[in-house]
Protein backbone atom coordinates (compact mmCIF):
# COMPACT_ATOMS: atom_id res chain seq x y z
CA UNK A 1 0.00 0.00 0.00
CA UNK A 2 0.95 3.51 -0.53
CA UNK A 3 3.86 2.94 -2.81
CA UNK A 4 3.14 5.63 -5.12
CA UNK A 5 1.94 7.90 -2.10
CA UNK A 6 1.86 12.12 -3.60
CA UNK A 7 2.54 10.78 -7.26
CA UNK A 8 0.23 12.01 -10.35
CA UNK A 9 -0.80 9.12 -12.70
CA UNK A 10 -2.47 10.06 -16.40
CA UNK A 11 -3.65 6.76 -17.99
CA UNK A 12 -5.18 6.82 -21.21
CA UNK A 13 -7.97 4.57 -22.15
CA UNK A 14 -8.90 4.29 -18.29
CA UNK A 15 -12.77 3.67 -19.00
CA UNK A 16 -12.23 -0.05 -19.65
CA UNK A 17 -10.55 -3.58 -20.03
CA UNK A 18 -6.61 -3.06 -19.03
CA UNK A 19 -6.87 0.53 -18.52
CA UNK A 20 -9.21 0.32 -16.29
CA UNK A 21 -7.27 -1.77 -13.91
CA UNK A 22 -4.38 -0.27 -14.23
CA UNK A 23 -6.14 3.09 -13.25
CA UNK A 24 -7.47 0.78 -10.07
CA UNK A 25 -4.45 -0.20 -9.03
CA UNK A 26 -1.97 2.80 -8.91
CA UNK A 27 -4.99 4.32 -7.43
CA UNK A 28 -4.80 1.66 -4.31
CA UNK A 29 -1.35 2.42 -4.08
CA UNK A 30 -2.02 6.39 -3.31
CA UNK A 31 -1.41 8.02 -6.74
CA UNK A 32 -4.12 10.72 -7.92
CA UNK A 33 -5.24 9.67 -11.03
CA UNK A 34 -6.12 11.07 -14.17
CA UNK A 35 -8.33 8.81 -16.23
CA UNK A 36 -8.53 9.03 -19.48
CA UNK A 37 -11.59 8.00 -21.61
CA UNK A 38 -13.41 8.56 -25.29
CA UNK A 39 -16.87 7.31 -25.39
CA UNK A 40 -17.38 5.28 -22.25
CA UNK A 41 -18.38 7.94 -20.11
CA UNK A 42 -20.84 6.14 -17.25
CA UNK A 43 -17.87 3.60 -17.10
CA UNK A 44 -14.93 6.20 -16.10
CA UNK A 45 -17.48 7.64 -13.97
CA UNK A 46 -18.17 4.42 -12.24
CA UNK A 47 -14.78 3.55 -11.94
CA UNK A 48 -13.85 7.56 -10.18
CA UNK A 49 -16.73 6.37 -7.93
CA UNK A 50 -15.19 2.98 -7.20
CA UNK A 51 -11.65 4.51 -6.19
CA UNK A 52 -13.21 6.75 -4.35
CA UNK A 53 -14.84 4.86 -2.19
CA UNK A 54 -12.10 2.98 -1.40
CA UNK A 55 -10.68 6.14 -0.60
CA UNK A 56 -8.06 6.69 -3.40
CA UNK A 57 -8.32 10.26 -5.58
CA UNK A 58 -8.52 11.35 -9.53
CA UNK A 59 -10.13 13.22 -12.37
CA UNK A 60 -11.43 12.21 -15.54
CA UNK A 61 -10.90 13.64 -19.19
CA UNK A 62 -12.12 12.68 -22.33
CA UNK A 63 -9.96 13.20 -25.91
CA UNK A 64 -10.53 11.41 -29.04
CA UNK A 65 -7.19 9.85 -29.96
CA UNK A 66 -7.73 8.84 -33.29
CA UNK A 67 -7.81 12.44 -34.15
CA UNK A 68 -4.06 13.17 -33.06
CA UNK A 69 -5.52 16.56 -33.73
CA UNK A 70 -7.04 16.48 -30.08
CA UNK A 71 -3.70 16.21 -28.48
CA UNK A 72 -2.99 19.24 -27.32
CA UNK A 73 -6.80 20.67 -26.14
CA UNK A 74 -6.11 17.26 -23.91
CA UNK A 75 -2.98 18.20 -22.48
CA UNK A 76 -4.78 21.76 -21.70
CA UNK A 77 -7.46 20.63 -19.96
CA UNK A 78 -5.70 18.06 -17.87
CA UNK A 79 -3.05 20.91 -16.71
CA UNK A 80 -6.25 23.38 -15.95
CA UNK A 81 -7.90 20.86 -14.06
CA UNK A 82 -4.37 19.82 -12.20
CA UNK A 83 -3.62 22.78 -11.38
CA UNK A 84 -7.22 23.52 -10.04
CA UNK A 85 -7.11 20.48 -7.87
CA UNK A 86 -3.56 19.80 -6.80
CA UNK A 87 -2.31 22.88 -7.32
CA UNK A 88 0.65 21.63 -9.94
CA UNK A 89 0.31 20.43 -13.31
CA UNK A 90 3.40 17.91 -12.84
CA UNK A 91 3.09 14.80 -13.10
CA UNK A 92 4.93 11.74 -12.32
CA UNK A 93 3.53 8.25 -14.33
CA UNK A 94 2.22 8.56 -17.56
CA UNK A 95 0.64 5.03 -18.96
CA UNK A 96 -0.17 5.11 -23.04
CA UNK A 97 -2.51 2.25 -22.59
CA UNK A 98 -5.20 3.72 -24.82
CA UNK A 99 -5.39 1.36 -28.34
CA UNK A 100 -7.74 -0.32 -31.10
CA UNK A 101 -7.31 -3.74 -32.56
CA UNK A 102 -8.64 -4.61 -36.02
CA UNK A 103 -8.85 -8.02 -37.46
CA UNK A 104 -8.70 -8.42 -41.33
CA UNK A 105 -6.11 -10.52 -43.86
CA UNK A 106 -2.91 -8.20 -45.05
CA UNK A 107 -5.17 -8.31 -48.46
CA UNK A 108 -8.18 -6.99 -47.47
CA UNK A 109 -6.40 -4.08 -44.71
CA UNK A 110 -7.59 -0.82 -45.66
CA UNK A 111 -5.72 2.04 -45.83
CA UNK A 112 -8.70 3.53 -43.91
CA UNK A 113 -7.74 0.97 -41.32
CA UNK A 114 -4.58 1.60 -41.07
CA UNK A 115 -4.47 4.90 -40.72
CA UNK A 116 -6.92 4.63 -37.88
CA UNK A 117 -5.45 2.12 -36.45
CA UNK A 118 -1.78 4.06 -36.41
CA UNK A 119 -3.56 7.14 -36.02
CA UNK A 120 -5.10 5.94 -32.39
CA UNK A 121 -2.26 3.44 -31.24
CA UNK A 122 0.97 5.51 -32.77
CA UNK A 123 0.69 8.89 -33.57
CA UNK A 124 -1.34 10.40 -30.75
CA UNK A 125 0.89 8.27 -28.29
CA UNK A 126 3.65 10.10 -29.52
CA UNK A 127 2.40 13.27 -29.65
CA UNK A 128 0.55 12.92 -26.43
CA UNK A 129 4.05 12.28 -24.96
CA UNK A 130 5.59 14.74 -26.85
CA UNK A 131 3.16 17.24 -25.31
CA UNK A 132 3.12 16.14 -21.72
CA UNK A 133 7.06 15.45 -21.57
CA UNK A 134 8.12 19.55 -20.09
CA UNK A 135 4.98 18.65 -17.04
CA UNK A 136 6.94 14.94 -16.47
CA UNK A 137 8.99 15.36 -13.14
CA UNK A 138 12.31 14.15 -13.66
CA UNK A 139 12.40 10.84 -11.90
CA UNK A 140 9.44 10.12 -13.56
CA UNK A 141 7.80 7.20 -15.41
CA UNK A 142 6.38 6.71 -18.41
CA UNK A 143 4.82 2.86 -19.51
CA UNK A 144 3.59 1.96 -22.75
CA UNK A 145 1.35 -1.22 -23.56
CA UNK A 146 2.97 -2.76 -26.44
CA UNK A 147 1.91 -6.45 -27.44
CA UNK A 148 3.27 -10.43 -27.23
CA UNK A 149 2.28 -9.59 -31.79
CA UNK A 150 5.30 -7.77 -32.20
CA UNK A 151 7.46 -10.48 -31.29
CA UNK A 152 5.14 -13.64 -32.84
CA UNK A 153 2.92 -14.16 -35.61
CA UNK A 154 -0.47 -14.25 -35.09
CA UNK A 155 -3.48 -14.34 -37.84
CA UNK A 156 -5.29 -11.22 -39.89
CA UNK A 157 -3.82 -8.45 -37.09
CA UNK A 158 -0.77 -7.36 -39.20
CA UNK A 159 -1.46 -3.36 -39.58
CA UNK A 160 -1.81 -3.75 -35.59
CA UNK A 161 1.46 -5.72 -34.75
CA UNK A 162 3.39 -3.23 -37.03
CA UNK A 163 1.71 0.27 -34.59
CA UNK A 164 2.68 -2.10 -31.40
CA UNK A 165 6.35 -2.46 -33.18
CA UNK A 166 6.82 1.24 -33.55
CA UNK A 167 5.61 1.32 -30.19
CA UNK A 168 8.43 -1.00 -29.13
CA UNK A 169 11.00 1.59 -31.23
CA UNK A 170 9.52 4.14 -29.58
CA UNK A 171 10.47 2.75 -25.95
CA UNK A 172 13.98 2.31 -26.74
CA UNK A 173 14.45 5.23 -28.29
CA UNK A 174 12.64 7.40 -25.61
CA UNK A 175 14.21 6.02 -22.88
CA UNK A 176 17.88 6.83 -24.39
CA UNK A 177 16.59 10.73 -24.64
CA UNK A 178 15.37 10.51 -21.29
CA UNK A 179 17.94 8.81 -18.94
CA UNK A 180 19.38 12.16 -18.29
CA UNK A 181 16.33 13.15 -16.44
CA UNK A 182 16.38 9.93 -14.41
CA UNK A 183 13.05 9.22 -16.01
CA UNK A 184 12.23 5.27 -16.84
CA UNK A 185 10.24 4.42 -20.26
CA UNK A 186 9.03 0.70 -20.44
CA UNK A 187 6.52 -1.35 -22.57
CA UNK A 188 4.48 -3.85 -21.14
CA UNK A 189 3.15 -6.74 -24.00
CA UNK A 190 0.57 -8.24 -22.79
CA UNK A 191 -0.30 -11.81 -24.56
CA UNK A 192 -3.55 -12.70 -24.76
CA UNK A 193 -5.87 -10.61 -22.24
CA UNK A 194 -9.38 -11.57 -21.34
CA UNK A 195 -11.27 -7.64 -22.42
CA UNK A 196 -13.69 -6.43 -24.90
CA UNK A 197 -10.67 -5.93 -27.44
CA UNK A 198 -10.03 -10.09 -27.03
CA UNK A 199 -13.78 -11.06 -26.91
CA UNK A 200 -12.70 -14.22 -28.60
CA UNK A 201 -11.29 -15.58 -25.52
CA UNK A 202 -14.36 -15.61 -23.48
CA UNK A 203 -15.47 -18.69 -25.32
CA UNK A 204 -14.54 -22.18 -24.34
CA UNK A 205 -12.75 -22.35 -28.29
CA UNK A 206 -10.96 -19.49 -27.83
CA UNK A 207 -9.58 -20.24 -23.95
CA UNK A 208 -8.34 -23.66 -25.62
CA UNK A 209 -6.37 -21.18 -28.23
CA UNK A 210 -5.06 -19.24 -25.61
CA UNK A 211 -3.79 -22.77 -23.95
CA UNK A 212 -2.14 -24.24 -26.84
CA UNK A 213 0.02 -21.09 -27.48
CA UNK A 214 0.77 -20.33 -23.63
CA UNK A 215 2.98 -22.09 -21.10
CA UNK A 216 0.21 -21.41 -18.54
CA UNK A 217 -3.14 -22.86 -18.89
CA UNK A 218 -5.42 -19.78 -17.78
CA UNK A 219 -7.06 -16.99 -19.49
CA UNK A 220 -4.91 -13.82 -18.88
CA UNK A 221 -6.79 -11.11 -17.02
CA UNK A 222 -6.08 -7.30 -16.55
CA UNK A 223 -4.86 -7.44 -13.10
CA UNK A 224 -1.85 -9.84 -14.76
CA UNK A 225 -1.20 -6.50 -16.61
CA UNK A 226 -2.10 -3.91 -13.54
CA UNK A 227 0.92 -5.18 -11.68
CA UNK A 228 3.49 -5.25 -13.91
CA UNK A 229 2.80 -1.58 -14.44
CA UNK A 230 2.22 -0.75 -10.63
CA UNK A 231 5.99 -2.45 -10.32
CA UNK A 232 7.25 -0.12 -12.98
CA UNK A 233 5.43 3.34 -12.27
CA UNK A 234 6.78 2.16 -8.64
CA UNK A 235 10.81 3.18 -7.03
CA UNK A 236 11.15 -1.18 -7.39
CA UNK A 237 11.88 -0.95 -11.16
CA UNK A 238 14.24 2.47 -10.84
CA UNK A 239 17.16 0.18 -12.64
CA UNK A 240 14.84 -0.58 -15.84
CA UNK A 241 14.78 1.47 -18.79
CA UNK A 242 13.98 0.82 -22.46
CA UNK A 243 12.91 -2.68 -21.92
CA UNK A 244 9.71 -4.44 -23.28
CA UNK A 245 7.91 -6.78 -20.33
CA UNK A 246 6.04 -9.55 -21.93
CA UNK A 247 3.09 -10.25 -19.30
CA UNK A 248 1.92 -13.44 -21.50
CA UNK A 249 1.71 -16.82 -19.25
CA UNK A 250 4.92 -17.69 -21.52
CA UNK A 251 3.03 -17.15 -25.18
CA UNK A 252 5.03 -19.12 -27.94
CA UNK A 253 8.47 -19.64 -25.58
P1 LIG B 1 -10.30 -2.31 -24.59
O1 LIG B 1 -10.92 -3.11 -23.50
O2 LIG B 1 -10.89 -2.36 -25.96
O3 LIG B 1 -10.24 -0.78 -24.09
C1 LIG B 1 -9.70 0.17 -24.94
C2 LIG B 1 -9.53 1.50 -24.22
O4 LIG B 1 -8.97 2.42 -25.18
C3 LIG B 1 -10.86 2.07 -23.76
O5 LIG B 1 -10.71 2.70 -22.53
C4 LIG B 1 -11.20 3.08 -24.86
O6 LIG B 1 -11.90 4.24 -24.39
C5 LIG B 1 -9.80 3.54 -25.31
N1 LIG B 1 -9.90 4.00 -26.71
C6 LIG B 1 -10.27 3.26 -27.78
N2 LIG B 1 -10.36 4.07 -28.87
C7 LIG B 1 -10.04 5.32 -28.45
C8 LIG B 1 -9.97 6.58 -29.09
N3 LIG B 1 -10.28 6.74 -30.37
N4 LIG B 1 -9.62 7.66 -28.36
C9 LIG B 1 -9.34 7.53 -27.05
N5 LIG B 1 -9.40 6.37 -26.38
C10 LIG B 1 -9.75 5.27 -27.07
O7 LIG B 1 -8.76 -2.69 -24.78
P2 LIG B 1 -7.76 -3.46 -23.80
O8 LIG B 1 -7.82 -4.89 -24.14
O9 LIG B 1 -7.96 -3.02 -22.42
O10 LIG B 1 -6.36 -2.91 -24.36
C11 LIG B 1 -5.59 -1.91 -23.69
C12 LIG B 1 -4.21 -1.86 -24.31
O11 LIG B 1 -3.57 -3.13 -24.20
C13 LIG B 1 -4.22 -1.53 -25.81
O12 LIG B 1 -3.13 -0.70 -26.12
C14 LIG B 1 -4.05 -2.90 -26.46
O13 LIG B 1 -3.50 -2.80 -27.75
C15 LIG B 1 -3.13 -3.58 -25.47
N6 LIG B 1 -3.20 -5.05 -25.55
C16 LIG B 1 -4.36 -5.71 -25.30
C17 LIG B 1 -4.38 -7.11 -25.39
C18 LIG B 1 -5.62 -7.91 -25.14
O14 LIG B 1 -5.61 -9.14 -25.42
N7 LIG B 1 -6.70 -7.36 -24.61
C19 LIG B 1 -3.21 -7.80 -25.74
C20 LIG B 1 -2.06 -7.08 -25.99
C21 LIG B 1 -2.05 -5.70 -25.90
P3 LIG B 1 -13.52 4.39 -24.49
O15 LIG B 1 -14.12 3.07 -24.14
O16 LIG B 1 -13.82 5.45 -23.48
O17 LIG B 1 -13.83 4.83 -25.89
Amino acid sequence: MNKLQNKIAVVTGASRGIGREITKQLASEGAFVVAHYNSSENDVKALLDEIKKDGGEGISIRADLSKPETVSGFVEKLSGELTAQKGTSKIDILVNNAGIVSYNSFAETSEEEFDRLFNVNVKSLFFLTQKLLPQIADGGRIINLGSVVSRIHFPNIMAYSATKGTVDVLTKHLAAELGERNITVNSVAPGAIETDMSQWLSSDEGAQTAYSMQALKRVGQSSDIARVVEFLASENSSWITGQIIEASGGTKL
